[in-house]
């Protein structure tokens, strides 16, 4: 079945923050120097330290333990996502669309694993209880 979504922008409030990231979210932002994005990445490393990712290099990657989405610039655990971007013609827009973590592309709300929040997508209206 082929949904499309309404950007509606629920899901985004709902889950746009406090997820887990990937070593390979983190390798384009490295590698195309978006420190606007790796300022708002969490790292906790695998001697237990935690820092953002601002600084972070490719050689830094294989000591990360953990990565969390999304915190202000001092560490501190945001409870929205900082690229959400409600517009004036009442969508929600993704301010880095073209690389969001893989946490953003891979949410499906019309999944089967995702069965409980397919009932308020608006992009779900053929699931059923
Ligand atoms: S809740 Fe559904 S329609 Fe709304 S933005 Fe998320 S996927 Fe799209
Ligand atoms: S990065 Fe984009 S898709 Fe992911 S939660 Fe934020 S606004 Fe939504």
């Amino acid at each position: 079945m082929t949904q499309t979504c309404r950007q509606c922008g629920i899901c985004c409030e709902k889950w746009g923050w406090d997820q887990k990231g990937i070593i390979d979210d983190l390798i384009p932002w490295i590698a195309g120097n978006r420190q606007d994005i790796l300022t708002h990445v969490l790292i906790r490393f695998s001697d237990g330290t935690y820092r953002t990712a601002a600084d972070l290099v490719q050689a830094d990657l294989s000591c990360v333990d953990r990565i969390y989405y999304w915190v202000d610039p001092d560490g501190k655990k945001r409870s929205s996502c900082p690229f959400f971007d409600r517009r004036s013609d009442g969508k929600v827009y993704c301010r880095i669309h073209d690389t969001k973590p893989a946490v953003c592309t891979g949410f499906t709300p019309w999944a089967e694993v995702w069965h409980d929040f397919g009932l308020i997508c608006p992009a779900c209206p053929d699931i059923t209880p």
